[in-house]
């Protein structure tokens, strides 16, 4: 939650840009622009079938469980089955459009670093890591700073809820060398090395990860968490659920809860104002453990995602290849995603740390001096 540019920045800035090899442009898109979806009706809809029975079973879920089920169900969870980053998958994200993004997040957290007095251990924790790119170009502004880290014990950590994700992620930091774990319960399910020596782990949750001081990335982590979506009615808040259409078996709809739920009754604020309002109570939940370990063992965080201060209503939609999907539809195939509310993220955080922003990426970016990095790319291309 600090993304504020401490005074030895700009010192570190010109230690990466002037050792930098040549910029890779890895895309040209955002997450929005549309391309025709390639595998459109190929997959086999078992996720709705498992969707189906559980409804038919227990009557209406909330959309939170729904989109729990249908991006992290262990066996046929959208995340756990598909490489869904970059061009030919179903959206793509900053680290994976230049590596200039990860270089700067790399020099933010050396200077966050160095404002907590240069601790002997430095923990980089990375939340939801995709390909590992945003990783990876951290990691060689280390190399290109070693002599600033010096004798500091650098680690890594990985949380990622996807074996095939993690596989991806291995492949990327360690070049293939890590190893699995023997037994399905460990807390690492994966470890490696990375080229300089870093130790690189693997975890399931965020509560596996060693205490110790560290940086925290979440990049476009929060988004993909669940959210309890709340309609205002004439009798009250109630909950918005997810069932079977009664006039088509195989489709599904949403529904309202005829009473409170416990969800609406304890989510929604007294004073909320919208008629619509999505809650990501695991956000908050994440939020606060982000924030007992940095008022513990010290460190900072960095949430970057689509947001909003706690205004907007309905920005549950799906993704599948690059266009937008009905988060209803074949369910499993495409992305899920809500625009995360910062301001509740703030509020669960709670008094113990400083929470800085939000502010846009443009202004993060120009900040930590993007301008700078361009230019030097634009005279010299090569180095
Ligand atoms: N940070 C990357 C990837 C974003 S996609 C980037 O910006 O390119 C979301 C990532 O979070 C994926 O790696 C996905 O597998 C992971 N993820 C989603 N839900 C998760 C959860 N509940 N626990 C751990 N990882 C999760």
């Amino acid at each position: 939650m600090r993304s504020f540019l401490g005074f030895k920045t700009q010192q570190l800035l010109r230690g990466v840009f002037s050792s930098s090899t040549a910029v890779r442009w890895r895309a040209a898109q955002t997450r929005l622009l549309c391309s025709s979806s390639p595998d459109e009706g190929k997959r086999p809809p078992s996720m709705l079938r498992h969707l189906t029975s559980k409804l038919k079973a227990t009557g209406p879920i909330s959309v939170a469980e729904f989109m729990r089920e249908v991006l992290t169900n262990p066996v046929t969870g959208y995340y756990v089955r598909n490489n869904m980053l970059g061009p030919d998958g179903d959206f793509i994200t900053s680290p994976e459009i230049s590596q200039i993004f990860g270089e700067l997040l790399g020099v933010w957290i050396l200077s966050e670093w160095m404002g907590a007095g240069r601790p002997k251990q430095l923990q980089l924790v990375e939340l939801g890591p995709g390909k590992g790119s945003l990783a990876s170009d951290v990691l060689r502004v280390f190399s290109q700073l070693q002599s600033v880290l010096c004798e500091a014990s650098v680690s890594v950590h990985l949380v990622e809820v996807s074996p095939a994700l993690s596989r991806l992620q291995a492949q990327t930091l360690t070049g293939g060398s890590s190893r699995e774990a023997d037994a399905e319960d460990e807390l690492v399910y994966r470890r490696g090395e990375t080229a300089a020596g870093l130790p690189v782990s693997w975890y399931r949750r965020l509560d596996d990860v060693p205490t110790g001081f560290s940086i925290f990335i979440a990049h476009e982590f929060f988004d993909a968490l669940p959210i309890h979506k709340f309609q205002r009615t004439e009798k009250g808040w109630r909950e918005v659920m997810v069932d079977i259409d009664p006039e088509k078996s195989d489709q599904l709809r949403f529904v309202v809860t005829p009473s409170p739920t416990l969800a609406s009754s304890t989510f929604v604020h007294a004073d909320e104002r919208r008629d619509h309002v999505e809650v990501c109570a695991e956000g908050g939940v994440i939020v606060q453990q982000l924030a007992r370990r940095i008022v513990e063992d010290g460190g900072a965080a960095l949430i970057a995602d689509y947001g909003h201060e706690g205004t907007k209503t309905d920005t549950f939609r799906g993704f599948k290849g690059h266009r937008l999907h009905d988060v209803l539809a074949s369910p499993g195939s495409a992305d899920l995603t809500a625009d995360v509310d910062f301001s509740y993220l703030r509020r669960t955080a709670g008094g113990g740390v400083a929470c800085l922003g939000p502010v846009t990426q443009r202004t993060f970016l120009k900040n930590m001096g993007i301008d700078t990095r361009m230019q030097k790319y634009v005279s010299s291309p090569d180095v």
